[in-house]
């Protein structure tokens, strides 16, 4: 049998299945049931938050919680220029602009010593993204939102169960978001979710989910608010993977771990991920950098692996390379971006993946890079 490993795949192994057809016996399929109760208290209470909003994925999280936070057209919000374009999106969703931030070279996040150079009198909120699963340094960020008066909401759509000094990403903000896309670390199909200890942010973004109704009278709107609901049936696969969630995102940092023991023999060829010492990295996708490399010799590399059965991805384009984006920036600004983004590649990372596939997996890789530098 030929090979193949995709570079993401969920596992629904505990009860999701049990939970699902719950759903559909007890007749709760829609946005209110015991699902979302529990998923909404086990995810708060995981993170070590009081509040926790399930939403229909960690984009419309993100739009909701810039929106709970008074971000308004004409605001600026600092953003990573290196993250998934939804953190760009969501900012631009509230009418507001984001300033794109380069990367600090060791890990790959938002450099925090560039953010004060960008701060003027419209700027309203930080979005950190710990990228790939490794934490932001948020004490630094903090001390400028500080200054500042700013927002401080993070995207931690890669990085659930991940650490900054000994606390969870997701209780570190003013709020922060999550993804259960179906590549995330858990996944509803679609889902995510916003947690905070703001009472006032919570109750705001939980006015704004539901199309901006109050509990008081029926079909008597305050604001105008969104859709943004999650439904029963995602929340019964997301309470089935909270049941199980140390394995999940201990089965991604052993994967890295076996990744990182092959690799170091390569170290001529590849930059490997690195974890500061204050933090907790969770290897939501194990990433390395091609040494040297341009960005056409990384996609021959990634080319000449799929052919040997083993699916990578690309880093994500930088946001200020991107068609909607590029116009906002001059461009040769983020050097340490652009470099990052053209030599990186992701490998499958997800649970299950044996110390075999790892072999093989690894194998391939050393083989086509010395190859191709040859
Ligand atoms: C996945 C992801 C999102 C968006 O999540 P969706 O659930 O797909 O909307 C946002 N930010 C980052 C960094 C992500 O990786």
């Amino acid at each position: 049998m030929t090979k193949y490993y995709p570079v993401a795949k969920p596992v629904l192994a505990g009860n999701e299945k049990k939970y699902i057809l719950e759903c559909i016996e007890t007749n709760w399929v829609s946005s209110i049931g015991r699902f979302l109760d529990l998923f909404e208290a086990s995810f708060a209470s995981y993170c070590g938050t009081r509040y926790a909003i399930a939403c229909s994925s960690g984009t419309t999280a993100l739009h909701l919680a810039l929106c709970a936070a008074g971000v308004q057209p004409g605001d600026e919000v600092l953003v990573p220029t290196l993250t998934f374009i939804a953190t760009a999106n969501a900012v631009t969703y509230c009418g507001a602009k984001p300033v794109f931030i380069d990367c600090d070279p060791r890990f790959w996040t938002m450099d925090s010593t560039l953010l004060e150079a960008k701060i003027n009198s419209k700027t309203k909120a930080i979005v950190p993204v710990h990228l790939y699963g490794h934490p932001v340094d948020m004490l630094a960020v903090q001390e400028i939102a500080d200054k500042y008066n700013l927002f401080v909401i993070e995207d931690a759509a890669e990085a659930l169960g991940a650490e900054y000094k000994g606390r969870k990403t997701g209780s570190l903000g003013d709020a922060a978001i999550f993804s259960f896309f179906g590549n995330k670390t858990i996944t509803t199909g679609e889902g995510g979710m916003l947690t905070t200890n703001n009472s006032q942010l919570a109750e705001q973004a939980r006015l704004l989910r539901g199309q901006g109704l109050g509990t008081e009278r029926r079909y008597w709107h305050e604001v105008i608010g969104f859709n943004y609901r999650m439904t029963n049936l995602q929340a019964a696969l997301g309470i089935a993977q909270m049941e199980r969630i140390e394995w999940y995102v201990e089965e991604r940092i052993r994967v890295a771990k076996l990744y990182l023991e092959r690799l170091v023999a390569v170290q001529d060829y590849l930059i490997l991920p690195q974890e500061a010492d204050w933090a907790k990295h969770v290897y939501w996708m194990f990433g390395v950098l091609i040494k040297g490399a341009t960005e056409k010799k990384r996609d021959r590399i990634m080319q000449t692996l799929a052919e040997r059965g083993v699916e990578t991805r690309p880093f994500f384009y930088p946001m200020h390379m991107l068609p909607p984006y590029q116009k906002l920036e001059v461009k040769d600004q983020f050097p340490i971006a652009a470099k990052i983004a053209a030599q990186g590649i992701s490998l499958p990372t997800y649970a299950n993946l044996t110390e075999a596939d790892i072999d093989y997996i690894t194998s391939a890789l050393k083989e086509v890079v010395v190859g191709a530098s040859e």
